[in-house]
């Protein structure tokens, strides 16, 4: 497979101010298209170090780098020129970006009511690009730049914000000499299995013993923990697709009951689908979690078809105002509890008239854990009005911040059922 190189660009990147975006969605995609991605490098603004990273690359023999930020029209936004020094091109204005990037400042301008000569410079700036690259149209304001020397690899030039490098994506799909180089790319295949509850040790195993009557050198296996869910990812070479596909299967057979997806689904995805097919509403009743659960349910557009509404009853009083938790059922059994999960599932469902009440509580921790109920412990109820109820009290492990995302994992599951 061709190889590929990934340059992110920007000190904040390199001060921790903020974490890279931009890496890891191109390398998804990358892998996607049939690349092997060889290095992700991140650079900071010194044009000396960006030099630094291209050569690394190339140096590398990948056939393709992809790098982002720097496009601006600030003066530290040098990753156009540094480029065309790279692949031994000069930069000129390039007219119809100008009158393009004229035409966005222009109404930019007028709506914060500034015109004038600090724009015309900034506009002249974008618009001067390696000669015969070819300019991808803005998605703010910076055009993004595919640059084919012939000889070295092709560089794709991308925006930092990755709302912008999102949005270009597809017009550097589309711009002919990227569009050739993966005509030469084979498709990569990739099939993405997901499990919950299944041990890595287990997946391990079942992989041992699926190589022992079976070539799967043609196949890349990784196996991954994400969200509580086990991901295993298979990747075949030209040729192994077949291999990959009666992997593929022998895993599943042999963990069909805690498979999510077997085409990569998610179970956010899943679970919306599941609700809105079933007509279903979920109402949540959440103690530990604090609205975590009720805030993924509503990260999907279109949640308002099945999310009802949610109640965040941390304290005992709250449990029993809000969610008529009964007060001696907390004093008998303690608020982190079975019973009490159970009333809040009940609660939550009733208060908002829904058709499927999920409850949580447990303790997070650090402290407040007792030898009985550990920090970790915590429990679930999913009730529906006919009388259906899914109750489970798992102990988590991890942080603070561990137990209470994979308590959301956990609930989102069991609400999956
Ligand atoms: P601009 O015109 O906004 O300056 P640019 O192409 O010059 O675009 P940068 O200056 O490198 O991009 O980055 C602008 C902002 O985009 C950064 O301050 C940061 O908030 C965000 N950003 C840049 N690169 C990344 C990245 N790799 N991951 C996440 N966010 C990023
Ligand atoms: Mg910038």
């Amino acid at each position: 497979r061709p190889r590929a190189g990934i340059v992110v660009t920007g000190s904040e990147l390199l001060t921790g101010a903020i974490s890279d975006a931009n890496g890891p969605w191109l390398a998804r995609r990358l892998a996607d298209l049939g690349f092997e991605v060889a290095h992700v490098v991140s650079a900071g603004d010194r044009p000396e170090d960006l030099v630094r990273a291209l050569d690394f690359l190339a140096g590398a023999g990948v056939a393709l780098i992809v790098t982002s930020g720097g496009l601006g029209p600030t003066a530290d936004d040098l990753t156009a020129e540094v480029v065309a020094g790279f692949a031994g091109l000069d930069m000129v204005v390039d007219e119809d970006v100008r009158a393009q990037i004229d035409v966005i400042l222009a109404d930019w301008g007028a709506r914060a009511g500034f015109a004038g000569p600090a724009l015309d410079e900034a506009t002249r700036k974008q618009a001067t690009i390696p000669q015969g690259s070819t300019p991808l149209p803005p998605v703010g304001t910076a055009p993004g730049l595919v640059v084919d020397r012939p000889g070295g690899p092709l560089v794709v030039v991308l925006p930092g914000p990755p709302r912008e490098l999102q949005g270009m994506w597809p017009s550097a799909l589309e711009a002919p000499a990227f569009a050739a180089l993966l005509a030469t790319v084979p498709p990569a295949h990739p099939r993405l299995l997901r499990f919950f509850g299944l041990p890595e040790s287990e997946i391990a195993a079942t992989l041992r013993e699926i190589e022992a009557s079976t070539d799967v050198s043609g196949v890349e296996i990784g196996t991954c923990l994400r969200h509580s869910e086990l991901e295993v990812d298979l990747r075949p070479r030209p040729g192994a697709e077949a291999v990959a596909e009666e992997v593929a299967r022998e895993i599943v057979a042999r963990h069909a009951g805690r498979l999510v997806s077997d085409v990569g689904a998610t179970v956010d995805e899943l679970l919306a689908q599941a609700l809105l097919e079933r007509g279903l509403t979920v109402a949540t009743g959440e103690s530990c979690t604090g609205g975590l659960l009720a805030g993924r349910l509503v990260d999907r557009a279109g949640s308002s078809a099945y999310v009802a509404g949610g109640v965040v009853a941390y304290s005992n009083e709250a449990k029993t105002a809000l969610l008529d938790v009964p007060a001696d059922m907390i004093e008998t059994h303690g608020a982190v509890s079975p019973e009490v999960a159970r009333a809040l599932a009940d609660g939550a469902r009733r208060r908002f008239g829904a058709d499927v009440g999920v409850g949580i509580t447990g303790v997070a921790g650090p402290g407040g854990g007792t030898e009985a109920k550990p920090v970790g412990y915590v429990c679930f109820c999913v009730t529906t009005a006919d009388g259906v109820v899914i109750a489970r009290d798992p102990r988590l492990r991890g942080s603070r911040a561990d137990i209470r995302e994979r308590s959301v994992d956990t609930a989102m599951h069991l609400l999956l059922r």
